[in-house]
């Protein structure tokens, strides 16, 4: 898995239909959703929360903090979104490693 390039958008509610490359962020909804990094389709929610993800806007780009982890997915991708970038992460040698 490479590291893939993400448009952002703020809507007032996340679409029900999401556009693969596109992190839809939702302030009224506190929450954003995007379509799993892999390919694979799946529709991934990140409610904002101090519970759960922070997102940040630095005026061109977003990140989400912590990373996503679709362990529940066939895929068992695993990513973070840094700037608008998918950043995959590996496990090799019981180490997690970024690339
Ligand atoms: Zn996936």
């Amino acid at each position: 898995m490479k590291a893939k390039s993400f448009k952002h958008a703020f809507v007032d509610s996340i679409p029900s239909t999401l556009q693969e490359g596109i992190i839809y962020v939702s302030l009224k909804h506190k929450i954003a959703a995007h379509l799993c990094a892999c390919g694979c389709g799946h529709r991934i929610d990140t409610p904002l929360d101090p519970e759960e993800w922070k997102l940040t806007y630095d005026g061109e780009t977003i990140s989400l903090w912590p990373s996503i982890g679709n362990w529940d997915l066939p895929c068992r991708s695993h990513y973070f979104i840094t700037n608008n970038k998918a950043i995959p992460v590996v496990r090799k040698h019981n180490k997690w490693l970024l690339f």
